[in-house]
């Protein structure tokens, strides 16, 4: 069974190929299509659903999304909908993941509160009238510095309270286990299971 993600995310492929072994993952641009929707939407899951709606108003076949991100007490919860720009706005021009992890640690140089936790939100679009929602998070702290070099994102500055390690420290099953992605997809999977 083939399943089209709404991304263009190589490093988030991969990880939902891990979390979905029983179908065959697939981007848009593995198949021609130049995919970069608006994500105007004001939660995680108006992004997710706007993505796997847009993808599947293409492909007319089953679409999962994803829309992640980070919230950061001590910055108000943000940048939750908008970590994928974090900074860009201010430095005027896209960062890379490094430099967006940077721009975060420095923004939280003075700051003892370091409480923060990842969200995902899933939607798979079967048919019009088939279309399932999940979304998970998963607690920690900012980092006082970056460590590690697996997973992606935030990932070096992230510290995982479940896992108990900065996340790019973990192997991916473990990232997996304890990630706000991964408690998803293990939701998903069984609607997986009973849908398609
Ligand atoms: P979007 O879901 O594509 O809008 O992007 C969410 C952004 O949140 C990504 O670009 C990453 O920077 C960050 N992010 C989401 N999930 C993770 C994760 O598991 N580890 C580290 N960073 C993440």
């Amino acid at each position: 069974m083939e399943i089209f993600f709404a991304s263009s995310n190589e490093h988030k492929k991969k990880e939902m190929q891990a979390l979905f072994p029983s179908v065959n993952i697939i981007l848009p641009k593995e198949i021609g299509i130049d995919f970069d929707p608006v994500e105007d939407g004001s939660s995680f899951i108006e992004n997710a659903l706007i993505k796997a709606q847009a993808l599947f108003d293409i492909v007319k076949l089953p679409v999962l999304s994803d829309d992640s991100g980070l919230c950061v007490k001590a910055l108000g919860w943000k940048p939750g909908i908008h970590t994928a720009r974090y900074g860009e706005k201010e430095m005027g021009r896209k960062l890379t993941d490094r430099e967006k992890y940077e721009y975060l640690l420095s923004n939280m140089k003075e700051i003892n509160d370091r409480e923060a936790y990842f969200v995902s939100a899933l939607v798979l679009i079967c048919s019009p009238w088939e279309k399932y929602v999940v979304q998970e998070s998963c607690k920690g702290e900012i980092a006082r510095k970056a460590e590690g070099a697996n997973g992606f994102g935030y990932d070096p500055v992230f510290f995982n309270s479940e896992a108990g390690m900065i996340s790019a420290l973990l192997s991916e099953e473990d990232k997996n286990r304890f990630s706000h992605r991964g408690k998803a997809a293990r939701k998903m999977n069984l609607i997986i299971e009973e849908v398609l």
